[in-house]
């Protein structure tokens, strides 16, 4: 494709409009908003005033006179949407890994004659770690059935107490087929948990219309909501007056400041919640969120399929020779918003993108990950960030000395 094509692409692009909510530095093609989003226009005066006002002026008396303590149910309420579910059924709060284990270790009470947790062979490794943890704490009767992701369907069987698994696979992209495993779990009377992760904000996600039991997600990837940003927690409205969590603590109680010695758990999602909101997180969240409105989820998963869809295409167009190979699913609806590929020199080659200004990141052992954010990517970046690499590749610049030092963060 030419470029001036993709100029074209642009200039027609309904969602165009949306890169001005966003900050996005000169000369950056920036590529990494499935870890990161970018930060919304809005978010910094809304951070300042939250800090010089409703702290520093407004003290205490801002938990009530600007809303902080119901931070995490509006937030939940303008994530809800996003996921397919209603408003009373999210809610904002700690992080993925420690909602992970909250849900996990509610679930199994839910149903205490069965003993197994399904998931995938290679879930991200934070669920993996707390699936294992919440079974060892839980007197070590339950355990993690890890299965081929091919294997999950024949593996969900009535010992199962909860198939636990994300919707998109951090590494290939691959996206799981959600409505079908949620119905496989339901059928044998399993309960069901989904990480949405990397797909809440950036495609379609029902998860009200596949019946899922719960969900957990992340507020600093497709939404946005800064670093540390708070996760958000799903609960189904039918099972949420059941439901309980093993971090019962003050702010998940039905009255709170009533200071009663004994617990009893709020209505619905609010008993997810434990402690003290993080509310500077919180608000910059609440905050980034709002880029979302009128916009059409539909309409930002057709962006995002057709910018890894081009994103493939000018690559392998331009980088035939090199040892580059796709690892992603070839069809941009059988993805999330990320494309992977192949390479034995993966980390340094990104390190040399990073060094031009374009901004993916690399997962081991030889993935170079490039994540489309359709809210503020245009089609000219995910061109020139394709010629970047075909650079890159052709000029041999990736094999710099400093390329090969590994940072912390990759
Ligand atoms: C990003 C991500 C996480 C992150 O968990 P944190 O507790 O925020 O560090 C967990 N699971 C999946 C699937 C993710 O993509």
């Amino acid at each position: 494709m030419e470029r001036s094509q993709c100029e074209a692409l642009d200039r027609a692009d309904p969602l165009a409009p949306l890169r001005q909510r966003f900050r996005v530095p000169q000369g950056v093609i920036y590529l990494d908003g499935n870890s990161l989003g970018a930060l919304p226009a809005d978010v910094p005066g809304r951070i300042a005033q939250v800090v010089e006002q409703e702290w520093g002026e407004g003290l205490i008396t801002s938990w009530n006179r600007a809303g902080w303590v119901d931070a995490p149910r509006r937030t939940g309420a303008r994530i809800a949407p996003l996921i397919g579910a209603q408003a009373d059924e999210v809610i904002a709060t700690d992080g993925v890994t420690i909602n992970l284990f909250k849900l996990v270790a509610g679930a199994l009470r839910l149903l205490p004659e069965r003993r197994v947790i399904v998931t995938e062979l290679d879930n991200f490794p934070t669920d993996l770690y707390v699936l294992q943890a919440a079974c060892d704490w839980l007197g070590g009767e339950h355990t993690v059935r890890r299965v081929a992701r091919k294997e999950l369907e024949s593996a969900i069987d009535r010992d199962v107490a909860l198939v636990a698994l994300s919707h998109v696979d951090y590494r290939s992209s691959e996206l799981l087929d959600l409505p079908g495993l949620t119905r496989s779990a339901r059928d044998v009377g399993a309960l069901s948990l989904w990480d949405v992760s990397h797909s809440a904000g950036v495609l379609p996600v029902e998860l009200g219309a596949a019946g899922v039991d719960l969900a957990v997600g992340c507020g600093y990837k497709y939404l946005n909501g800064g670093p540390g940003a708070p996760a958000f927690v799903y609960l189904k409205r039918e099972l949420a007056e059941r439901f309980r969590q093993p971090i019962e603590g003050w702010f998940g109680h039905a009255d709170p400041f009533a200071f009663e010695l004994d617990y009893r758990p709020g209505p619905g999602v609010q008993r997810a919640l434990s402690g003290t909101p993080n509310v500077l997180s919180l608000l910059a969240l609440e905050s980034a969120l709002g880029v979302f409105e009128g916009v059409e989820i539909a309409a930002v998963r057709r962006k995002s399929v057709a910018l890894g869809e081009l994103f493939v295409s000018e690559v392998e167009a331009n980088c035939g020779d090199s040892s580059l190979e796709l690892a992603s699913p070839r069809r941009g609806e059988a993805r999330g918003s990320h494309v992977s590929f192949h390479h034995e020199h993966g980390y340094a080659i990104v390190q040399a993108l990073i060094a031009r200004g374009v901004i993916g990141d690399f997962r081991p052992p030889d993935l170079l990950r490039f994540g489309f954010g359709p809210l503020y990517l245009r089609y000219t970046d995910v061109w020139d960030a394709a010629r970047a690499l075909a650079d890159v590749l052709a000029t041999g610049d990736w094999d710099r000395p400093e390329y090969h030092r590994r940072a912390a963060v990759t």
